[in-house]
This record gives C-alpha cells, sequence and structure tokens, in this order.
C-alpha cells in the first residue's frame, strides 16, 4: 500500500513537472562556439522556430561557451542542472572529440539525453580575397608554390573546421605547408579572413555564403561527394572528390542535447516542439538559403539520433587516426 502510494506520487510529481515545464525560466542553448558563427546562427533561428512551437511564451536564451574546439561547452552541458531549461546545441564534434582528445570529462552516450537531429550542412573550403587563385587547381598550384608560409584557420581540436582542414590536409599531403590558427568559432576566424590575417578555412556553408555572395572571400570547393548542383551560389564549385580526392566526404549535422537524467515527460516536451520547429516553413527557407538542409522526422527520435552519432564516432576514429594530431 505504502509503496503504491510513493508510486502515484512520483508520477504525480512527472506530470506536474511536464505541465509546468518551461514555465518563466528561460531555455537556455549552450553553443560551444563564439557568437554570430555557423552552430550559432543554427542555435538562433532554432530558438525562434522553438518559441513559437511551444506556444509562443517559452523563453529561449543562447549561450556561447566557448572554447577547446567545443569540448568546454559540451563539458557544462553534462554537469549542469537536467531540468530541461539547459540544452547543447553542436555539431560533429559530438562524434570527433572523443577521438581527437586524448582526455575528456563527459562520455556522449551516458552524460546525454539525445533529443533530436537538426540538420546537415556541407562545408567550403576558402580562401582570403587576395589569394592569387581562382580554381580548385590554381589553389592546390598555389598551395605547394607557397609551402610553409601559409595558415589555416579553425575553431580549435575538434571542431568541424579543425577535421576538414585534417582531413583535406592529409589527402594533399601537404600539412607541412600551413600552419593551424585556432579561434574560439569561426566567427572571429572568418573576419580574420575576410581581413586577409589568415589565408585559408573550411567551413559551413551557414556560414560562408553569404561572404562568398559579397566578393569578401574566395571559395574554391565543397565537400559533399558530389557538387552542389542545386545551390544557386555554390553550383559551379566541384567537390573534393570530383577535383580527384577518392571517397572525400565531409557533412557536418547538428543535434540537441539534455544533461542525463531530465525528466521523461520533459524530453518528450521538447522532442515534440522540435519536430514541429524543424516544419516551420521560416526555419527551413532560413537553413536552405545557407546550403543546410533541415532533418526528416525519423532523424528527430531519439534513438535515432543517438544510433547516429554512435555511427558516425566509429566512422571518425580511423579517419582522425590517419590525419593524427591528437590533444590531451
Ligand atoms: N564552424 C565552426 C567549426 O568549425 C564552429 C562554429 O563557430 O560554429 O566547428
Amino acid at each position: 500500500m505504502k509503496k503504491l502510494f510513493v508510486l502515484a506520487l512520483a508520477a504525480t510529481a512527472v506530470l506536474a513537472q511536464a505541465q509546468t515545464f518551461p514555465g518563466t525560466k528561460p531555455i537556455s542553448f549552450v553553443v560551444p562556439f563564439a557568437a554570430g558563427g555557423p552552430t550559432d546562427r543554427v542555435a538562433r533561428d532554432l530558438a525562434e522556430a522553438m518559441r513559437k512551437s511551444m506556444g509562443g511564451s517559452a523563453n529561449f536564451v543562447v549561450e556561447n561557451v566557448n572554447g577547446a574546439g567545443g569540448t568546454i561547452g559540451i563539458a557544462k552541458v553534462a554537469k549542469a542542472n537536467p531540468d530541461g531549461h539547459t540544452l547543447l546545441l553542436h555539431h560533429i564534434g559530438m562524434a570527433s572529440a572523443p577521438s581527437l582528445y586524448r582526455k575528456l570529462s563527459f562520455k556522449v552516450a551516458e552524460d546525454f539525453e539525445f533529443l533530436g537531429m537538426i540538420n546537415e550542412v556541407p562545408m567550403t573550403l576558402v580562401g582570403k580575397p587576395q589569394l592569387a587563385a581562382n580554381t580548385y587547381r590554381d589553389f592546390e598550384n598555389y598551395i605547394k608554390a607557397n609551402a610553409g608560409k601559409l595558415n589555416i584557420a579553425h575553431a580549435g581540436l575538434g571542431s568541424a573546421s579543425h577535421l576538414c582542414g585534417l582531413m583535406w590536409q592529409s589527402r594533399l599531403q601537404a600539412s607541412e605547408a600551413m600552419t593551424t590558427i585556432p579561434f574560439s568559432g569561426t566567427a572571429p576566424a572568418m573576419n580574420a579572413l575576410v581581413g586577409g590575417q589568415v589565408d585559408i578555412m573550411c567551413d559551413q556553408t551557414t556560414n560562408t555564403t553569404g561572404q562568398i555572395e559579397a566578393g569578401r572571400i574566395k571559395a574554391f570547393a565543397v565537400t559533399t561527394a558530389k557538387s552542389l548542383s542545386g545551390h544557386k551560389l555554390l553550383k559551379d564549385y566541384p567537390s573534393l572528390q570530383e577535383t580527384g580526392m577518392k571517397g572525400f566526404e565531409l557533412t557536418i549535422w547538428h543535434g540537441l542535447y539534455a544533461p542525463k537524467g531530465t525528466p521523461p515527460a520533459v524530453l518528450t516536451q521538447i522532442n515534440n516542439a522540435l519536430k514541429i520547429a524543424l516544419k516551420d516553413p521560416e526555419f527551413i527557407k532560413k537553413q536552405e538559403g545557407l546550403g543546410a538542409i533541415v532533418v526528416n522526422d525519423k532523424r528527430v527520435e531519439p534513438a535515432a539520433h543517438k544510433a547516429f552519432v554512435a555511427a558516425e564516432t566509429a566512422k571518425l576514429r580511423p579517419v582522425i587516426e590517419a590525419a593524427g594530431k591528437f590533444a590531451d
């Protein structure tokens, strides 16, 4: 009898939590990179779409917790109060960090609840405007002719830009040709590229398309298996595979996570709101304009999201080991 009473009390508490969530307290999207960059942009657009899908009264804030290629932000959410008010919005770094860092204070599969995937985003290999090359072939020749004098920007070890640069340089066999310059995100790295302080970067189309269109940077190639024939601005750039790098393919994806132990009813509520937000025509239009594809409902299922991150982690490990640079 006593046991039944305790169970009933627990069930009432879960229900009450779901009914009162989110209440007036804001929901924070922790973005592990600098404001104004591609991950931040997805978070801000998604926050607006989810505010609407939660009935318009939910209050979202984006918190940029930069550093160590995104791992400081991941660690912060892993230890946050599991009440649904602190969520992590992160990209492929959830799958690359475990191979790039020898020591991490979190375990992705154990310390998080998976709330669903958001989108997929190709990357672009870009250069400063003054770079004396216009085609990908010119660009490779320029790199070889200027070995040791060039630098390549990235958002820290384990970031997407770092991963792309590593994979590309190892295929080019030109890692000695460039010095890597880490930033707290690719927003500040982009400023340095536009200003000509760094030479090269590989970054998500969500950060590069506007700058390419305005002629502030040069683009040389995309990282998808095939060129982006359907994209009005990027359709004429070859994929790295088409330039001769057989099998090269890198697509960045974003997902949403909560700390382990967040109440199931709250997780369901957030997952439902995420699914509705991903169908918001305004959100879809913004993402597509920047070269990103919003995922379908099946990929917003927590189990599918978790399985995908595990598969990506396994897929990236040998690639990272082959390219071989690690952090402690
Ligand atoms: N694009 C960055 C990366 O290279 C992250 C960011 O600033 O959003 O991972």
